[in-house]
């Protein structure tokens, strides 16, 4: 009987560890499409950290090809 109920308690930590680290993973992650015609990048992805400040958006990035501010939008997935 001992052995099962180990098995039992181990799963239970191991369904809590797995609902923790889905939490962990909720930070935005977010597709961004640069719309400048010259440009040859379609579309990246950002992937922030717990760090990132409340009301961030993409009008504070730029194009990591082109450099362009204005042309990046975020894709609605
Ligand atoms: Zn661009």
């Amino acid at each position: 009987m001992t052995p099962v109920r180990v098995d039992a308690d181990e799963s239970g930590v191991r369904g809590l560890m797995y609902r923790a680290s889905i939490t962990r993973t909720m930070p935005p992650t977010e597709e961004v499409v640069c719309t400048d015609e010259d440009c040859f990048l379609d579309l990246f992805e950002t992937h922030y950290t717990y760090d990132v400040p409340d009301g961030f958006d993409v009008t504070a990035l730029s194009c990591p090809v082109c450099g362009g501010t204005d042309c990046l939008e975020p894709v609605d997935l």
